[in-house]
Parts: C-alpha cells; sequence; structure tokens
C-alpha cells in the first residue's frame, strides 16, 4: 500500500509539476513568489507576526462569525481532553488575539502587521480552491484613519503590480458601520422574503440567518431578483459614507483605479465599512485574488472590553500563481550548483568528497556523485544538475596538483591548480 497526500493538498517539490491538469510550482519558484511579497511588506512598513496553525476554536468560531460557510462548513476541527481546536482557517482573527494577548496597543502607534502562512478549510477542492492553502496580507490595528485603508490596498494592489500583473479589477463598497448593517438587512430581508419561494435552499437559509451573503450569488435568477433590491449606500451613516469618501480620494490621488461595487458585501461577520476585493479573469471561476476591508467590530466580537479599529487584506498564493501562470510571468527554477565535482578512481574519490566540504564551507553550491560510478555518468548527473562547471579530478590531476574545469555551456577546458578552485568556481558561479 502507498499512501497519497490528501486532495486538496498538494506537495511543494524541487522542480514544477503537473497535477492533473494543474501546474503546481517548484519550490524555488515559491521562495520567489514570497520573497517579491515580503520585499512589498518591507516598502510599505509592515512587520511580519507568525502565530500558530491551530487555535482555539472558540476564536474563529466568534472571529470569523457563526453564521459563515467557513464556521458552518468548512472547520477541521479536533478535540484534545476538553478543548476544542481548529486549524486556522484565516489569520485575522488570529492576528486580532495575538495583538490583544500581547498588549500591543500599548506599545503605542498603530501596529501595521503582516502574515505569510498556510490556512485550512474544508472546502469541494477544485482549481485555485484547496483545502489547505497558503495566504499573506497585512492588518494595521488601532487606527480609523481612513489613509490606513487606502494604504492597505496599495499595498495590495503593489503585490501584483510587482510581478507585472495586469488585468486586474479592484472592486470598493463600504459596509457602513455597526448600526448601518442590521438596518440594510432588515430591508433586504423585507425586500427578499415575499420571493422565498424562488431562492435556492442555502438562499432561504442566509435569508433567515446572513442575508447579506445573497447578494454574493452566482444564480442568475437571484441576480434578477437582486436588480431592485434596496442598496447598501443608502443605509449606511454619513460618518462611513464621509471615510468612504475619502479612501477613493486617496486610491484616486495614487493613480489606483477601481470601481464601486454596491453589492460587494465580505463573506465574513467583522467587517465594517471598507471593503474590497481584488479580481483576475484569468483565474475562471475563482476569480477573488485577494479582498479585505475594515473590521472595527472583531476586537470586541473575541471578547476585548475595547473597540480595536483596524484593516487588512488577505490574498492566496495559488490564484497568485494562476495569474502568474495565465500571463506567463517566468519564475525561476531550481537553483544550479555552481559546480560538480568528478572523480576517477578511489582516491580521487577521497579527495573530491574532502574538496566539496572545503568548497561548500567556503560559500559555493556543490554536487558530487556519491556512488562511485563511471566518468560518462557523472559528467551525465552534472549536465542533469545543470551544473555551470564540472571539476575532473584523476590520478594525474592528483599528482599536479591542478584539476580539469570543464565550462559545461562552452565545453571549454584549462587546468585550475588546487588552492585556486575556490576562488575560480566563485568567479564562475556570478
Ligand atoms: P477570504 O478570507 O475567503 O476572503 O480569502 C482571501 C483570499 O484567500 C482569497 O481571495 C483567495 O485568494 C484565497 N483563498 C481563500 N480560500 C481559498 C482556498 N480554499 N483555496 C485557495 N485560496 C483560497
Amino acid at each position: 500500500m502507498t499512501f497519497q497526500n490528501i486532495p486538496g493538498t498538494f506537495d511543494i517539490l524541487p522542480d514544477a509539476y503537473d497535477a492533473g491538469g494543474a501546474m503546481v510550482y517548484g519550490s524555488a519558484a515559491w521562495r520567489h513568489v514570497e520573497a517579491t511579497v515580503r520585499d512589498v511588506m518591507r516598502r510599505f512598513g509592515f512587520q511580519e507576526i507568525r502565530t500558530p496553525v491551530f487555535e482555539p476554536t472558540d476564536l474563529v468560531a466568534r472571529g470569523v462569525g457563526g453564521t459563515t460557510d467557513i464556521v458552518q462548513k468548512e472547520m477541521f476541527a479536533f478535540t484534545k481532553g476538553s478543548t476544542d481546536y481548529v486549524l486556522r482557517p484565516e489569520i485575522t482573527a488570529p492576528v486580532m488575539r495575538s495583538y490583544l494577548q500581547h498588549h500591543l496597543a500599548q506599545r503605542g502607534g498603530t501596529q501595521k502587521l503582516y502574515y505569510i502562512g498556510p490556512c485550512f478549510r474544508a472546502e469541494r477542492p477544485q482549481r485555485g480552491r484547496f483545502r489547505q492553502f497558503h495566504q499573506f496580507g497585512t492588518e494595521t490595528l488601532g487606527t480609523d484613519d481612513p489613509r490606513a485603508d487606502a494604504e492597505t490596498i496599495a499595498c495590495m494592489v503593489a503585490v501584483y503590480d510587482a510581478f507585472g500583473i495586469t488585468g486586474t479589477r479592484l472592486r470598493i463598497n463600504t459596509l457602513g458601520d455597526a448600526e448601518s448593517r442590521p438596518r440594510y438587512r432588515e430591508a433586504l430581508r423585507a425586500h427578499l422574503a415575499p420571493h422565498a419561494d424562488q431562492l435556492s435552499e442555502t438562499s432561504r437559509r442566509r435569508l433567515d440567518t446572513n442575508p447579506l451573503r445573497i447578494l454574493d450569488t452566482k444564480s442568475p435568477d437571484e441576480q434578477t431578483l437582486l436588480e431592485d433590491a434596496p442598496l447598501l449606500i443608502d443605509y449606511v451613516d454619513d460618518a462611513s459614507r464621509a471615510h468612504y469618501e475619502t479612501v477613493k480620494a486617496l486610491l484616486t490621488s495614487l493613480d489606483i483605479d477601481f470601481v464601486e461595487d454596491p453589492r460587494l458585501v465580505r463573506g465574513l461577520d467583522y467587517y465594517t465599512q471598507t471593503a474590497f476585493e481584488l479580481e483576475s479573469d484569468d483565474l475562471g471561476a475563482q476569480s477573488a485574488l485577494a479582498g479585505g476591508g475594515r473590521y472595527d467590530g472583531l476586537a470586541e466580537a473575541v471578547g476585548s472590553k475595547q473597540a480595536v479599529p483596524a484593516v487588512g487584506f488577505a490574498a492566496g498564493f495559488e490564484r497568485l500563481f494562476l495569474a502568474l501562470e495565465a500571463q506567463q510571468v517566468a519564475l525561476p527554477d531550481r537553483p544550479d550548483p555552481a559546480a560538480f565535482l568528478v572523480a576517477l578512481g578511489e582516491e580521487a574519490e577521497r579527495w573530491v568528497f574532502a574538496a566539496a566540504h572545503r568548497l561548500r564551507k567556503a560559500g559555493l553550491a556543490v554536487g558530487l556523485d556519491v556512488r562511485g560510478r563511471s566518468l560518462k555518468a557523472q559528467m551525465k548527473e552534472a549536465n542533469r544538475q545543470n551544473a555551470r562547471t564540472a571539476v575532473i579530478v584523476g590520478k594525474d590531476e592528483l599528482a599536479a596538483q591542478a584539476a580539469q574545469v570543464k565550462d559545461m555551456e562552452t565545453g571549454e577546458q584549462c587546468s585550475v591548480p588546487f588552492d585556486e578552485l575556490a576562488e575560480a568556481l566563485k568567479r564562475s558561479e556570478v
């Protein structure tokens, strides 16, 4: 019997491979993409935070919201002793927990944090939708200033710009303050209730629990029902409206294109005011590259006595890779060794084994054969590993204390004294 990875998860191998029609990038590509994300975060002044991959179930249930699909259907939850745990489905509630637990507010100013890490949701796997996926995102905690909203959006957009991804669409909306939403919720419910029999079972359930989610519907019939539905913006308080106007003006001043979408709501309950989503047509059904918004209600939802105004975005690496693939953005492959050491005969094998160690300690990436194979097999391996040079050592070279160094691209070969090898290889590495 052999084991397979769990559906909806994937391995990241040194090389890219094709998993049932989906390209899975190699670890070098992942490192590069992660490094680019980190560089954008650095430029925008976000500091990294890392939190555990599992959290108390209650934190997630309260933080994400009991009526959401995530909490109702998609949590990987388990119990140990008398405690319930959940593999984190997102990282905003954990960051808020950490912020409150470590009294980060007392460090003064706003906290600008970013994260990178795996998240878990028991969704039906499909293209761009996994059960273990990887998110990056920011959280700016401790300010209700609209500049923080605009900065968050600018940072999110800058990540995709950094890769040269084009053709994305930024949609924004305002959800108003904590009082606006219940008012709107009732208006929407009143509009849809007479047509309840035309709604899907899911939407009928949402009509009771969370009617705003019906606005997300993909069903054309339901979309028709929504055409003359009341609009959230008409139920939003004046202060939120002014906040929204400022965010839009700031985005315009940064030359960031957006479209207003009065039906944009986010799946998570703790959002207030600004909500946004970045989409790409390159992704197929799962068109959301990233999304976020302001969540001034989260801190209190997870037990804080004081409100903590905050704004952030979350993005998926897998969707970013889909966009990179669709736009044929070149990503690095596995790194090549600077040199591959080839030995002829037992004495040379011993010398080469020690020499590889010395060169590696000197900072060079060096390959060698550890199976005692023929010259031909070793040269083939040097080729397979894409080594830039092959360093060949046999009896004659040992006697002369100089190796044959062959440039694998040009085929040129020259003799290099053993004690100059490290320097010569370093020169060829660059
Ligand atoms: P959400 O918290 O649902 O708004 O998710 C934020 C971002 O994470 C989305 O825009 C996607 O890019 C990504 N994402 C969410 N769920 C999944 C999933 N199951 N598989 C892959 N990416 C996901």
